[in-house]
């Protein structure tokens, strides 16, 4: 039997980083010890509170299908929490939970684009926004940034991007994998240009909104413009800020009828998110919050030793950034000035089999020359793996 994988499959590229994670697995089942630097996940567990939680769900037979759009619990759990910690004002009818925040962005983006469609998507980018686009018969348009301008757009850009088609504009802020925030000024800045196109609905990816160490509080897109708010769509989740990548618990928050959209494209494709992971997700945003803050906190830490380390190696320009856990410094320098080696993937490469150290090539995030370097692991794993990166780039 001839069987070929349907047109919207062929559309989803390969990613640049399985390679390396491909390479990864080979030396470690031969034995060698590979740091990993290329997490995307905290490195903490789940808090106590939250996995009772769930076992006493599981113990009082909560192990049924929910509502499509999330128990109303957790909906008002949600509603709290953006009135608590953004100032925003959501009905219970606004949010939809779905299987994490990237199943909450592919929702957005069945629900919304048509074929020709076009999504302006900063770059660097989170890997997925572009296949994403894909999938729905849309066509990414990429605006390019530069580190000496912290990797964020500038209005200007934003107005160039602009076209007939355009249908979606997504923000992370803080970013994946840059580490950049946008302040409210520039924010507004944004919303100025896009308050002049109404057709455009506006995408924020709030998922790293506590890992921020800027000397303000975290504002998005909707807090800078409200007068957009017919058109913001937030999209959240518990992954990030409570360790729980593996419960697949996010949220939107957004106009009645995109959510009501969205909804019914999951009512046909997941139904409702785990049952038992709604009750865990609950306990988190209702639970003691004091953790966010200690978390924060270590990974500032580890934020100002891993710039450090980076910029002290000869070609490397890493930027001091506002949060997550990620660097993402330019390595064209080392690039150009190496003649064994022609791109980034051939640097992570190397860094891998020379250095014993994992990390992700910036060409998966839509700037070639970079390298995600992510602190989502120990001080004593961070010391020795840029300590192994230096030994190896500066030889
Ligand atoms: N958005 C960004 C920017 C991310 O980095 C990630 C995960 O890596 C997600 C969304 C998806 O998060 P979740 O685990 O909730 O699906």
């Amino acid at each position: 039997m001839d069987i070929r994988p349907s047109h919207r499959a062929q559309l989803v590229k390969v990613s640049p980083t399985l390679a390396i994670t491909a390479k990864a697995a080979e030396l470690r089942a031969a034995g060698q010890n590979i740091l990993n630097l290329a997490a995307g996940e905290p490195d903490f567990d789940t808090p106590a509170h939250v996995k009772l939680a769930a076992i006493e769900a599981i113990n009082r037979g909560f192990t049924k299908y929910t509502a499509v759009d999330g128990t109303p619990e957790l909906r008002a759990a949600i509603v709290e929490k953006f009135a608590r910690e953004n100032n925003l004002e959501f009905e219970p009818r606004q949010i939809l939970v779905s299987c994490g925040c990237k199943h909450s962005i592919y929702n957005l983006m069945q629900a919304l684009l048509n074929e020709g469609d076009e999504v302006i998507i900063p770059a660097p980018y989170w890997v997925s926004y572009p296949d994403m686009t894909w999938l729905a018969g849309a066509d990414p348009v990429i605006i390019k940034t530069h580190i000496d301008h912290q990797f964020k757009i500038t209005p200007e850009q934003l107005r160039g991007a602009i076209s007939s088609k355009s249908r979606l504009f997504i923000m992370n802020s803080p970013s994946n994998p840059t580490g950049a925030c946008y302040s409210a000024t520039e924010l507004r800045a944004l919303g100025a240009i896009l308050a002049e196109h109404p057709e455009i609905v506006i995408a924020s990816d709030d998922i790293y909104e506590h890992i921020l160490w800027r000397g303000h509080d975290f504002k998005n897109i909707l807090n800078a413009c409200p007068e957009l708010g017919d058109r913001v769509v937030v999209l959240n989740g518990v992954s990030k800020a409570y360790a729980m990548t593996g419960w697949r618990i996010g949220y939107a928050a957004g106009p009645p009828e995109i959510i009501a959209a969205m909804k019914k494209i999951q009512s046909q494709s997941t139904s409702n998110p785990t049952s038992i992971a709604q009750v865990a997700a609950t306990a988190a945003l209702t639970g003691d919050q004091s953790l966010l803050q200690q978390q924060c906190e270590i990974f500032r830490e580890r934020h100002e030793f891993v710039v450090d380390a980076l910029n002290n190696i000869d070609g490397v320009k890493a930027m001091r950034s506002d949060g997550t856990f990620y660097s993402f410094p330019d390595m064209s320098q080392i690039i150009e000035n190496r003649n064994d080696i022609d791109n980034d993937v051939e640097l992570a490469e190397l860094l891998l089999e020379r250095a014993a150290v994992a990390v992700v090539p910036g060409s998966a995030f839509g700037a070639p020359g970079c390298m995600r370097v992510s602190y989502a692991t120990s001080m004593a794993i961070l010391e020795q793996a840029l300590g192994q990166i230096a030994a190896v780039l500066n030889s």
